[in-house]
């Protein structure tokens, strides 16, 4: 079915049809770095298993990947610990805000989903616990599934974001009162906003889910990243947690398993197809890329693949 389609066409009516909505939606200014970047931007890339890429707009510019660094994480703190992972956080939506303190009081500083800020920093302690450099760690990963060893940190957005870090440091310092934490509360936020200033462009972003529309491996390259058990998994918690509050509605307009950041960049896959990256600053009131979504939507209405 997907030797049907022009993709390239696709992708250009995507990004011409979302011009309307040209600077809508905000940028996320409570982290001071993003906030001087231009909204105006756009970028879509479709990665297929099969090694064909398509990609248009601004897919050379690199951005702030933000939440997306949750999937990455989260694979490297399941390769570490497997199932006990799951002792820790759980794996379900939370219906509430990314950052939110509410429910962890009542659920004894066990996070609801690795994908809301609580959850994943659960994944960072495993990490610096498991590993000897978790920096190293998670950038070996990230540059291993994006085939691109020039992948890094962004210091100056992770430094912006530690200084504005108060509700991420309160989320810490409550889950360790619980036991729920073992690294120290600054070695932990300063992992934890690291991986989240990575830095790619859509390409980058769609080359590195593939492994997650390939049963774990990447197809490129055959490297075997995850079984392919806990790929179903990643994409199952993707499905339910991935798109902060508007999972649902998500669900509904897209059809994919995907993971959006505040940075405007959201990546989703079709198992056993493809990956696809969006990138447009703005941001809806849920906190996810308003133009992104919306390309998302038009890709698989008019291609007719989702997992529905
Ligand atoms: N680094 C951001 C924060 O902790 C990530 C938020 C996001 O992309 O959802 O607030």
């Amino acid at each position: 079915m997907s030797q049907t389609y022009d993709y390239q066409q696709i992708l250009n009516t995507i990004e011409e049809s979302l011009r309307p909505y040209c600077n809508r939606g905000d940028i996320a200014d409570y982290i001071p770095e993003l906030a001087k970047i231009d909204s105006d931007q756009f970028a879509m890339s479709l990665c297929f298993n099969d090694g064909r890429e398509y990609s248009v707009g601004d897919f050379r510019t690199p951005f702030s990947i933000q939440s997306i660094s949750k999937v990455f994480v989260l694979t490297i703190a399941m390769q570490l610990v497997g199932e006990e992972l799951w002792g820790r956080v759980d794996r379900e939506p939370s219906g509430n805000a990314f950052n939110s303190l509410v429910q962890l009081e009542t659920e004894m500083g066990i996070p609801r989903n690795p994908f809301i800020n609580a959850g994943a920093l659960i994944s960072t302690d495993v990490i610096i616990q498991e590993t000897n450099n978790a920096y190293d760690e998670i950038l070996d990963l990230v540059r291993r599934i994006s085939l691109n060893q020039n992948i890094k940190f962004n210091e100056k957005v992770a430094n912006s974001e530690y200084s504005e870090g108060d509700r991420n440091a309160a989320l810490a310092y409550f889950m360790k009162s619980f036991g729920n934490i073992n690294s120290t509360v600054d070695e932990l936020l300063r992992v934890y906003f690291a991986h989240c200033s990575i830095e790619m462009n859509t390409l980058d972003l769609a080359r590195s889910f593939l492994f997650l529309a390939n049963g774990g491996i990447v197809p490129y390259t055959g490297d075997v990243i995850i079984p392919a058990g806990s790929a179903k998994r990643i994409n199952s918690i993707m499905m339910t947690c991935g798109l902060y509050n508007n999972v649902g509605d998500f669900a509904y307009s897209v059809g994919l398993p995907a993971k959006s950041g505040v940075g405007g960049g959201i990546a989703a896959v079709l198992p056993g197809e493809f990956s696809l990256a969006v990138w447009s600053p703005g941001l809806n009131e849920n906190g996810n890329s308003l133009r992104g979504i919306k390309g998302m939507e038009i890709f698989t209405s008019l291609t007719n693949q989702s997992i529905f």
